[in-house]
């Protein structure tokens, strides 16, 4: 086997040997892969010096650049020290300093780390054990969940029974448990005139009527918080967590909180979950309303303690693959007894694995030693400020932001919109991957004002290409 050295060479060798994921494989007869040969900072290269601006953070994951220096230096200095041991009946440090930092900066109250390998598996294990809990405190008929339409926890079997992307459930319908979906908070379904946060109390109480009938079977619900990536990035007003959470303790349902996309600083604060508990700290007012950056005074004022908080996407900084279940006390405890079945019966074998962890060790100091959060609050004013050409635009609906997410719908006559806006972003030298004919934007956070002037004038020039 020889090494790669052309475009040419990669793309021909990757189509033959490689089955790429999320693709219909035969379109790349007319679509071709994008060669990626090395990347630096916010940017992909690849053998020819070509170069695309990741504006999508390699699908979230990424947040601090890619081949960081300092995360760079954290991984060498684990490699010489221990690369992989297995996590049951053994320890190292990176796990439990890892651990013990997500201690400290989670929600009140979660206190113990469960380790997976990627979002999937902590969706899986999420699921488990909540189920599990229930079967531990005799209560084992509750083993239903719920989800908000159009959610999305992953591709695995459990995972995919609470996720409600037709696309990604049709065809494994008979190998996946029905579990039922509850209205979204999504403000671009609200009525005329209808607030933001009057729309999500209605759905609160659609959530409250299912719970009222349905809560002596149901184990957990499972929300992904402020941001449903998939759903087209629908974002909500974050009182509808609030309420969730009060209705779940009310009725004895678990609220599983799926911050795999939106933890580590991408909604504007470490933890979504922040956000709630305090329905001042963004000001949404109705539908066409645009999030503003948070308030200093919002940050870390009140916020939510979910039973179950999944990590998983930026905790490494788009290094390894690492997730993490993060629980309460109350949780824990129903599982410590003499019995073995009384565990929790899990495992993967890369589970704590400490090179990752290492990686998340080092993106939560760069988070500390840069003020991350403060940095991207100025970041994302600079760049709403910079995109009102953008915002209104004639053929541009719903401009929304929360924290480094940016998303909206363009007006089109072509049906292959995504596809379309893909190609003239590659040819500008963007990674653009819209949904249907929604657009977004989460870069890595180490972006500069130039390119984010980059990624605004170009992506108002392919839109005018596409109208
Ligand atoms: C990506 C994602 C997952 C699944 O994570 P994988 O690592 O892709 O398995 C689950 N939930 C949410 C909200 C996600 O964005």
């Amino acid at each position: 086997m020889t090494r790669m050295t052309s475009n040419r060479d990669l793309l021909t060798r990757s189509l033959s040997a490689v089955w790429h994921p999320c693709t219909q494989m035969k379109r790349h007869e007319t679509l071709p892969l994008v060669p990626i040969a090395r990347a630096e900072g916010v940017w992909l290269y690849d053998f020819d010096g070509t170069r695309y601006l990741d504006t999508v953070s390699s699908w979230w994951v990424n947040l601090f650049g890619h081949c960081n220096p300092r995360i760079n230096a954290a991984l060498a200095d684990q490699l010489g020290k221990l690369e992989h041991v297995m996590l049951a009946g053994f320890t190292h440090e990176p796990v439990v300093l890892l651990s013990e930092r997500l201690r400290e900066l989670a929600p009140a109250g979660l206190g113990h780390c469960f380790f997976g390998s990627d979002g999937a598996s902590a969706t899986e294990i999420a699921l488990k054990m909540s189920a599990h809990y229930w079967r531990n405190s005799g209560k084992p008929e509750k083993t239903q969940f719920i989800s908000l339409k159009n959610s999305y926890h992953g591709e695995t079997l459990g995972a995919l029974s609470v996720t409600d992307v037709a696309l990604f459930r049709d065809a494994y319908g008979a190998l996946i448990r029905q579990n039922a979906t509850v209205m979204s908070p999504d403000w671009r379904e609200a009525e005329a005139g209808e607030s933001a946060a009057d729309f999500a109390l209605r759905c609160a109480n659609a959530l409250e009527d299912h719970l009222q009938q349905h809560h002596a079977r149901l184990a957990a619900f499972i929300v992904e918080p402020l941001i449903q990536g998939a759903a087209g990035m629908a974002m909500y007003h974050p009182v509808y967590l609030q309420r969730a959470r009060e209705l779940c303790a009310q009725y004895g349902v678990h609220l599983i909180a799926d911050e795999i996309a939106v933890g580590m600083g991408r909604s504007g604060t470490m933890f979504a979950c922040e956000q709630a508990g305090d329905t001042k700290a963004r000001s949404t007012g109705g539908a066409a309303a645009v999030a503003l950056p948070l308030s200093e005074e919002a940050l870390g004022a009140g916020g939510l303690t979910p039973d179950f908080l999944l990590l998983s996407k930026g905790i490494t900084g788009g290094y390894l693959p690492l997730s993490i279940v993060m629980t309460t006390e109350d949780i824990y405890q129903a599982f410590y007894a003499d019995e073995t079945a009384r565990g929790f019966l899990h495992s993967h074998s890369y589970t704590g694995n400490p090179l990752a962890c290492r990686a998340a060790l080092a993106t939560l100091d760069i988070f500390a030693q840069d003020d991350t959060l403060n940095v991207n609050r100025g970041k994302a004013a600079f760049l709403n400020r910079i995109a009102q050409p953008l915002r209104e635009h004639p053929n541009v609906r719903n401009f929304r932001h929360t924290g480094m997410v940016w998303a909206f719908e363009v007006e089109t006559p072509h049906a292959d919109f995504a596809q379309r806006c893909f190609s003239l972003g590659l040819r500008r030298g963007l990674l653009l991957r819209p949904m249907g004919n929604t657009v977004y934007f989460m870069p890595p956070y180490i972006i500069s004002e130039d390119e984010m002037q980059m990624l605004v004038t170009r992506t108002l020039e392919i839109i005018d290409a596409l109208i």
